[in-house]
Formats: C-alpha cells, sequence, structure tokens
C-alpha cells in the first residue's frame, strides 16, 4: 500500500456566527471554530458564542487558543461570559490563550472586573501584522486587514509533507518494511544489514503541499489580503454587503461580495467563503454577486462546516449543516407561518423569476417592495425558507461545492 506512513489530519471549519454586527433570527454574529486534528481554534467570539457551541454537533470544548481579528464588539462580546463557564465548570488546566491584533491586553484591562478571579491560567498575546506562531505541524500568521481600527487577519499554514513512499522502489533496493521505512519516510538516511545506504530521495516521491487557511476578519477589500491568500486552499473573507451598499462598503471600511470575489480571484485560492452577512441579506444574493466574478463561492449558514482535505485528496467542500447538533435544529413552531425575506430582486422581472423558480420548488413566495430602497423583498413562510433558499442558491452553485452532512 502506498502512502501508508503519512497520517492523515482531518481540518474543517465550523461556522458558529455568520452574520454582521448583530445576530438575527437566523444568524448569529462572527464566530468561527478550526478543527484540525485534536486541535480547536475560535476565531473572533461575538456574543452568544457559547450557546451556539454548545448547539452545535461540537459542544462546547475546553477551547485554549481564541484568535480575535479585532475588538469591535461584534467579535468580541462573547469572550468574558465563555471564560466564566470554564470557570463556574471548574476549569483550572489547560490555561485560555486569547490572540489578538494591538489592544487586546488594553482591553482585557477593562474586563478584569467582569471576569473577576479565573481558577485557570488566562494568557493574552498580542500580534502585528506578519508575526508568526509557529505550532508544530504549521504556523499560524498574522496579515494586515483595511477595517480602520487595529485588526489583523490569520493563516494557517500547514508545513510541506514528505513525499509518498515508494513502496516497489523500498522492495527493489531491499528496505525490510517496518522501522527503516518509518526512518525514511521522516526524511533520514537508514543503513541496510549488507551495508548499503539507502536515502530518503529513492523512495520518497516530491514533496506534498499542506493546506493554507486564510481568515480575513472585517476587511475592505485589501492588497494585502490577496497578497496573504495568494493560492490558499479556502479564503473566508467578510462580504457585509451586496453591490447596491457600495458606497456603504467603502464609508465602513467593508466589503461587497463582488469586491471580496475579486480578491478570492487575484488571490488564486481554490475557494471562497464569505461571512459577516448583513442582516438585511438572506445570503442567496451574496452567493449570487460573487459568483459571477468567482464561481468557487460559497455563503455558509450557521453550523455549516467546510471540510479542507489535503490538496491531493480533492477540494473544499461546503456540508450544509454539517456541524448542527440536536439544540440548532428545534426552533418555535410558532413562527413557521410567518413570512420572512430570501432575497431581494433588482426589478419586477427578476422578482417574477425568483417566484417561478419558488413555485417550481412547491414554494408560495410573495413580493413586496423594500421600504428602504426601490428593490423588491421576496418573501416565503419561515418553515421554507431553507428549502427557498437552497432552490435559488442551486442556481449558480457549483454541484461539486457541496456535499450531504
Ligand atoms: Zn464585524
Ligand atoms: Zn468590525
Amino acid at each position: 500500500m502506498r502512502g501508508t506512513y503519512t497520517p492523515r489530519v482531518e481540518l474543517d471549519l465550523v461556522f458558529l456566527g455568520t452574520s454582521a454586527s448583530m445576530p438575527t433570527a437566523r444568524r448569529a454574529p462572527a464566530a468561527l471554530l478550526l478543527r484540525r486534528g485534536g486541535e480547536r481554534l475560535l476565531f473572533d467570539c461575538a456574543e452568544g458564542t457559547q450557546r451556539q457551541l454548545q448547539r452545535s454537533a461540537v459542544g462546547l470544548p475546553e477551547i485554549e487558543d481564541v484568535f480575535l481579528t479585532h475588538l469591535h464588539a461584534d467579535h468580541v462580546l462573547g469572550l468574558p461570559g465563555m471564560l466564566k463557564t470554564f470557570a463556574l465548570r471548574g476549569r483550572e488546566g489547560p490555561g485560555v490563550m486569547v490572540h489578538g491584533p494591538r489592544g487586546t491586553r488594553e482591553l482585557f484591562g477593562h474586563l478584569r472586573p467582569f471576569l473577576g478571579r479565573l481558577p485557570y491560567p488566562l494568557a493574552i498575546v498580542e500580534l502585528s501584522p506578519g508575526d508568526v506562531l509557529e505550532r508544530g505541524e504549521y504556523r499560524l500568521e498574522a496579515f494586515a486587514v483595511d477595517h480602520g481600527v487595529s485588526a489583523i487577519g490569520y493563516l494557517l499554514v500547514e508545513e510541506d509533507r514528505p513525499g509518498r513512499f515508494d513502496v516497489d522502489a523500498a522492495d527493489a533496493l531491499g528496505v525490510p518494511s517496518g522501522r527503516e521505512r518509518g526512518i525514511l519516510q521522516a526524511g533520514d538516511p537508514v543503513t541496510l544489514a549488507d551495508g548499503t545506504v539507502v536515502t530518503p530521495d529513492e523512495v520518497l516521491g516530491p514533496a506534498r503541499p499542506g493546506r493554507k487557511i486564510a481568515i480575513t476578519g472585517d476587511t475592505a477589500p485589501s492588497p494585502s489580503v490577496i497578497q496573504a491568500a495568494y493560492r490558499a486552499n479556502l479564503l473566508v473573507h467578510e462580504a457585509t454587503f451586496g453591490d447596491e451598499d457600495k458606497e456603504r462598503a467603502r464609508e465602513t471600511l467593508h466589503a461587497t461580495a463582488t469586491e471580496a470575489a475579486q480578491v478570492a480571484k487575484l488571490a488564486e485560492v481554490r475557494m471562497l467563503a464569505l461571512t459577516h452577512v448583513s442582516p438585511r441579506y438572506a445570503g442567496g444574493e451574496i452567493a449570487r454577486e460573487a459568483r459571477a466574478t468567482f464561481a468557487s463561492t460559497v455563503v455558509p449558514r450557521d453550523f455549516d462546516t467546510i471540510e479542507v482535505p489535503f490538496p491531493e485528496r480533492g477540494e473544499p467542500r461546503l456540508v450544509k449543516g454539517g456541524g448542527a447538533g440536536e439544540g440548532a435544529r428545534a426552533y418555535d413552531p410558532s413562527a413557521m407561518s410567518r413570512m420572512v425575506q430570501v432575497a431581494t430582486a433588482g426589478d419586477v422581472t427578476e422578482a417574477e423569476q425568483l417566484q417561478e423558480l419558488l413555485r417550481d420548488a412547491g414554494i408560495e413566495a410573495q413580493v413586496e417592495a423594500d421600504s428602504e430602497d426601490d428593490g423588491l423583498r421576496v418573501l416565503v413562510p419561515e418553515d421554507s425558507l431553507e428549502a427557498a433558499e437552497d432552490a435559488i442558491e442551486a442556481l449558480s452553485e457549483p454541484d461539486d461545492l457541496i456535499a450531504e452532512p
């Protein structure tokens, strides 16, 4: 069997909060859990994050590493409560290390009175763009973003892995199976019983690249993000707004879906995941706009996951509801007949097309004028919302990006 010496390390991201600024009925504010092997890295920790974790299939693990992209309330307010819960659970160790941009230490100075005494160690580590944390098989790098405040993005970059072990070559050279092959696989030469020296390059193929994940946090489209995310397997970029709110995106130093897609295209990433979606959007329209520029775009909802396999094992895939626990599925039955927005339409023709598409999916949609601007809102019964979003997204969704949970 080939490649038997390479350990397989699973890597996925659980989207715990995908809303911008404030929670909505369906989306919590920013939080993202990256799971790599047995490690759990939490990126941002908005209000309610510990409950999102409890509702997820993950549960609330004893998180040891938190990475804050910036200190806006919609990214950090969940932290004091989660740290208190760890204390109430009687945690004495391991400690929690909170990484964040310049200013994180000062924030915790203010939080101290709320936190009180914690029975476990809490360390604060401030990072600047370019700082690197070596973590064995991978490194984490902070990179510059453009959000008008002290803010950083994070890169996870795995080290190259040894090449594929060529069993036939090893057999031909007389390398016995067992310990010697492990040594060669690890990159060291071995001396055989007859005195022959076999070097790793005789039995190993070319080194195989690891995975690269980029997480921006809040940012306007920025050359520093393009550079950092270059050829990443997955770029998680904010897309607070759609094209129609481009002006607002400029004023608030956020990105539109199209801008994020342009960043992904220039960075030549394999997949773009858009998050931090303004409460005025449902998600489908953000996906449609971005895919016009960059086809491999997904807009995860809360509790969706993205699996990122080693490159030779395939492309990253969105798993809808892949991180949902029992609690995430239960919802208020009284809300079932309410009409909720599933999309915005630029004009009547587009609205009618959406209505017809939804009718084909067995969903009766209504259209009403948007009071805030001259667009149209497409509404569906809340209990059909998920199906309606799926139907709309399927319009432009490349099949191979999506997997069933
Ligand atoms: Zn934000
Ligand atoms: Zn922000």
